[in-house]
């Protein structure tokens, strides 16, 4: 079986007699006008955190979303913590978010002074789980007032932080109601979910705050970079005042109301950002069809499973995945172990999801709870490699 689902990752991969690295994601600027919108900033020496692009870049994001407000920052863990800020998260108060995620979400929450607060995954989505949301929240919330108290740890709980992972869309629909019943809200780690979608809405537009990644690995990079994207434009001019050292303006004067970061994107890499904008329809599309192919390939692998979109969502499949199917979960894991030995011998770059949050060195002691699923979920899950410029080759 082994060998079997290496070569399917070859052939799908289209990797050469001389064997070249395949990797995980790799940023693709061919076809785009990136040149020249660069060489605009460097010719007119707007270089830095303000400019046409990062204007335009914004605009278009609000007209891809449909959201109102698009404000673009430095990365995407820092539009985590900003929207976090912006919509109320304190020192000392916990944020609810599932611990299979990358690490940038409970760091966010932590660069706040908050302790986050981690809840199990469903399976099908990967994303957090309503029914677990809601036990847990049964099980230690408490109702004082308008704010939801920890009745074990004394603490507010203050926001939820779903995460759409690999692009999947995680059950907002459902979680939103939970989270509405109890009046905490919801600011969605949609990092890895440009041009996901839930039935029509776009990822990150579901709570208050939606937080997107350009990171080199993503679907789309500015080299770095994140955006914030909201319906609510007085989070929105919150969130963009705050994001440049809360300056008032004016010609000349320092006059400042808060005591502010420096988070702004700059122009340089927002006139990437624009010409990958432009990409991004084929891009979905190209990246759809590689999973389509991944899947078809995979049918005749035992103890494989493909991951797909969640029904009534659309994913960008940003990172493909599988799922080793062995009931025993740490049979699985042996599979998967081996599995990314040979592929890595052969210079394929797959990888395991990422080790839950809980069981690393600064959270373990986080408040959590049951997290079984999350535990044997991260033994099963492989990412293939998935850059869109791999459905080249078949082209070829
Ligand atoms: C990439 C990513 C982030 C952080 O984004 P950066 O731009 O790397 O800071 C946060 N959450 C998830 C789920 C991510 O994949």
């Amino acid at each position: 079986m082994i060998n079997q689902f290496t070569n399917i990752i070859k052939k799908v991969c289209h990797q050469q007699g001389a064997e070249q690295f395949i990797p995980l994601h790799e940023p693709d600027f061919s076809g785009t006008q990136a040149w020249e919108y660069v060489k605009d900033c460097l010719d007119t020496g707007w270089v830095s955190s303000a400019g046409k692009w990062v204007s335009r870049f914004e605009e278009e994001i609000c007209k891809y979303t449909g959201c109102k407000d698009a404000v673009a920052v430095a990365n995407g863990t820092v539009a985590i913590r900003l929207a976090l800020h912006v919509i109320g998260v304190e020192p000392g108060d916990e944020v609810l978010m599932p611990s299979m995620s990358f690490v940038a979400t409970a760091n966010a929450a932590s660069h706040l002074g908050a302790i986050p607060h981690f809840v199990d995954i469903e399976e099908e989505s990967l994303g957090m789980c309503p029914k677990a949301l809601q036990k847990q929240l049964e099980k230690v919330g408490k109702q004082e007032g308008s704010r939801v108290i920890n009745r074990v740890t004394g603490r507010r709980i203050s926001a939820i932080v779903p995460v759409h992972i690999f692009g999947h869309p995680a059950n907002l629909p459902a979680i939103k109601n939970i989270a509405d019943t109890w009046g905490i809200p919801v600011v969605e780690d949609a990092a890895e979910a440009l041009g996901s979608w839930n039935e029509s809405i776009h990822c990150g537009l579901f709570g208050k705050m939606g937080c997107i990644s350009f990171n080199g690995n993503k679907l789309i990079t500015t080299g770095g970079g994140g955006a914030l994207i909201t319906n609510d434009h007085e989070l929105a001019t919150k969130a963009r005042h705050l994001s440049t050292t809360a300056k008032k303006p004016h010609q000349w004067e320092f006059e400042h109301d808060a005591i502010g970061w420096n988070d702004r994107m700059p122009n340089l890499n927002a006139a990437l950002g624009v010409a990958q904008l432009e990409d991004l329809k084929r891009r979905l599309i190209v990246k759809r069809k590689l999973a389509e192919q991944y899947q078809s390939e995979l049918q005749a692998c035992e103890d494989i499973a493909f991951v797909t979109e969640p029904s009534g969502c659309h994913s960008n499949y940003w990172l493909v995945s599988v799922r080793i199917t062995k009931e025993d979960t740490n049979e699985a894991k042996k599979i998967r172990d081996k599995i990314l030995e040979a592929c890595h011998d052969h210079k394929l770059q797959l990888r395991p999801i990422w080790k839950p949050m809980h069981q690393l060195m600064m959270y373990k002691d986080a408040p959590q709870g049951d997290l079984s699923k999350t535990n044997d979920q991260a033994n099963r899950l492989l990412n293939l490699p998935s850059s869109p410029q791999l459905t080249v080759f078949w082209e070829k």
